[in-house]
């Protein structure tokens, strides 16, 4: 997943005592190495000054451009708008970042408080009628401007922003489409609270030890530590986070305790309390349609899929059914052979969406002869990382070095410069990996500093954000395999920034579509499943000794085992997005329209969507709204990039040129499927992705 702030976002008055702005970080130059943000010196009272003062100053610069009584030209205009919002950006990239990896009550207050005001300080630029005229006027004679390839681009992605952002519509519509978006802004912040809230709150406490039977040893620990995080001594605590609740459901042998956690899970948002989501959806689902029939589109998947690869629902939703038949059959073969499991066990019950785990788990040992406990000592978090960074070097000729003089926002932190072939730094990369209450679930790459050249070079600063096991008895992390691949999607996204090469920033590194932003970090994902690559990390953590061929063979083996099952959760929480943002009703019950829409679909009781609506994030508090699809869409293409090195070799010089040259350093520079086809030499198929997944 990828999280970014709004870098380009009327100000209201801020409650706010007399502060005295020359000791603000976020007010002055940063003094520190490379220019990072002064972690150790920012305090919570800095941001809400430092974003009045942002806004404030960001406004002072939209308002000279606008009011500019030269003509307008790209440098006075579309480059000066660039160059605005710089003290915004820096607080706003720090604040949004720590809100979501390291946060408090004060920071989520400050949260709820400041997104709605900087929607409508967004809305206030975005239309403005002076300005947009402006923009409107080069955009019209772009071609008569002699402008670069990278500036022409520019050109017509702002004019496209403001157009999409309603900077045509009359006076009333723009007033009402400011409230739709502030209100929206407001609600995504508090279906994100509420999740976490839902998720901190309910723990599933053991205080008998035959409850534990059949979980490994290093998951009896962590639950001991989190029931002693929660004070309940002597006792073992399992809480509704992938982290915790999946060896849960594998490993245990009780099953009306593995039905208890996963219930606490899938509930979330829905338990008709002071958190539930139920009510905010539906009042998103209404806003988001009014706001899309203002701006001229059927529905508000048409509105966003119009600024995507994709283009139409129509082709997104051919794309998941080309992939659902094969994947839901495949799925229904998983449920029969679990079913035999366990009627040769002797028990005599239907297989239930609880139970997925533990009996896929069982059927993975019977047919590979193969625990996930089993590799784990061989995946370190620290060798998996060096790992990634010397796949990066093979590809790219860049290198990572450690460096513990750069500021921190916390402990645990790892912070590495980046330096390219010639020595020369290219940007700073963080690591923030370790699990905490205090972070948002999932992991993510995120910002501090875009890359942009046309102000003198800017390296960028990149942050990885993972929520990796604990460290062992033995202080060290280690991972399953699905989390080496998590480690390198992430750092995959990181690539994507650090070696990004543009001119602008608004056109640099991530900023691309969302169905096109998941390519680059899939794409590094197929290294880590590659022998030859996971030989040189994958080294048993306390005895250093290689992870053995057989072993190796047996994840290969089983990497499209459960396929069926991941196909098929995976596509219905994208149907159900799909769904929610195509319906040209009112949706009033959510639980009901959910119902529907799975049923609709074909999915069978024994799975549940990824995500159910009260904490699909992605598309209620994350920005991928109409764009879950993208996972799939970008495999699509990583599948196909892929089979260019399986062709030519893993790590081939020319191939890997191109796939730098023109995916993980171009940005948004150039029409994506353009550069897709000059690094391809042919626009992609879909066969690579069925067979990737064991569905062809
Ligand atoms: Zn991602």
């Amino acid at each position: 997943m990828l999280k970014k702030h709004v870098p380009f976002l009327l100000l209201l008055i801020f409650s706010c005592t007399y502060e005295d702005n020359s000791m603000n970080p976020f007010l002055n130059e940063y003094e520190t190495p490379f220019q990072i943000p002064p972690f150790e010196a920012i305090k919570f009272s800095h941001y809400e000054p430092a974003f009045i003062q942002g806004m404030k100053e960001h406004l002072e610069e939209i308002d000279v451009i606008a009011n500019n009584t030269e003509a307008p030209t790209f440098e006075n205009t579309i480059e000066a708008l660039e160059r605005s919002g710089k003290t915004l950006d820096k607080v706003s990239s720090v604040f949004f970042n720590l809100q979501g990896s390291n946060t408090d009550d004060d920071m989520d207050s400050l949260q709820r408080t400041v997104s709605p005001k900087l929607s409508s300080h967004n809305d206030s630029i975005l239309l403005n009628k002076k300005l947009f005229m402006r923009i409107k006027e080069i955009y019209e004679n772009k071609q008569s401007l002699s402008l670069s390839v990278e500036q022409a681009r520019l050109v017509a992605e702002t004019y496209k922003r403001f157009i999409r952002s309603g900077a045509n519509l009359d006076q009333n519509s723009m007033d009402r489409l400011t409230e739709i978006n502030s209100s929206l802004s407001s609600l995504s912040v508090q279906f994100d609270q509420n999740v976490l809230k839902e998720t901190n709150s309910y723990s599933m406490v053991i205080d008998n030890e035959d409850d534990l039977d059949g979980l490994p040893d290093e998951e009896i620990r962590q639950a001991a530590l989190l029931a002693e995080s929660e004070g309940e001594i002597g006792k073992w605590v399992f809480k509704p986070t992938r982290v915790s609740m999946y060896p849960f459901l594998t490993y245990s042998t009780q099953r009306d305790l593995r039905e208890e956690l996963y219930n606490s899970y899938i509930q979330r948002g829905d338990n008709d309390n002071e958190f539930d989501n139920k009510k905010i959806i539906a009042e998103m689902i209404a806003l988001r349609q009014e706001k899309a029939s203002m701006l001229g589109f059927e529905s508000h998947s048409d509105y966003v899929l119009d600024n995507s690869m994709a283009k139409t629902p129509e082709n997104v939703n051919k794309l998941l059914q080309t992939v659902w038949e094969p994947g839901i059959e495949k799925a229904k073969g998983e449920v029969q052979a679990m079913q035999e499991l366990i009627s040769e066990e002797g028990a005599n019950f239907q297989l239930a969406a609880w139970d997925w785990w533990h009996y896929s788990e069982k059927l993975r040992q019977e047919k590979f002869d193969f625990k996930e406990e089993e590799v784990k000592p061989y995946f370190s978090e620290e060798k998996v990382l060096e790992g990634a960074f010397d796949v990066a070097n093979k590809l790219f000729g860049i290198t990572f070095s450690e460096r513990n003089d750069l500021p921190k926002y916390r402990e645990n932190i790892r912070s590495f410069v980046v330096e390219d072939s010639d020595n020369k730094v290219i940007g700073i990369f963080y690591t923030d990996f370790t699990l905490r209450p205090n972070k948002g679930g999932g992991a993510w790459m995120s910002t501090f500093r875009s890359q942009s050249k046309f102000d003198g070079d800017v390296i960028p600063i990149v942050i990885n954000v993972c929520n990796f096991p604990p460290e062992n008895v033995d202080g060290v992390s280690l991972l399953s395999f699905e989390q080496v691949e998590t480690l390198f999607h992430e750092f995959g996204h990181g690539l994507h920034g650090l070696l990004s090469n543009a001119q602008y920033p608004s056109l640099s590194g991530t900023s691309v579509t969302r169905d096109y932003v998941e390519f680059p970090s899939q794409m590094m994902e197929n290294w880590a499943r590659e022998p030859e690559v996971i030989k040189t990390f994958a080294k048993h953590y306390q005895t250093g000794e290689v992870i053995s061929d057989e072993l190796l063979d047996k994840i290969s083996d089983a990497g499209t085992f459960n396929e069926g099952f991941a196909t098929t959760e995976y596509v219905a929480a994208a149907h159900l997005d799909m769904a929610y943002h195509t319906d040209k009703n009112t949706i009033t019950d959510i639980d009901k329209f959910e119902d529907q829409a799975l049923k609709d679909l074909g999915l069978i009781d024994e799975i549940e969507t990824r995500y159910r609506s009260t904490y699909f994030g992605h598309i209620f508090a994350g920005g991928y709204s109409s764009g879950y699809y993208s996972y799939l869409w970008t495999e699509v293409l990583e599948a196909d990039a892929f089979e260019a090195f399986k062709d030519k070799g893993l790590f081939d010089k020319e191939t890997a040129d191109k796939l730098k040259k023109y995916v993980y350093s171009a940005g948004n520079t150039d029409d994506l499927m353009t550069q897709y086809v000059r690094f391809r030499g042919k626009e992609p198929e879909i066969e690579p992705l069925l067979k990737k997944r064991g569905l062809n």
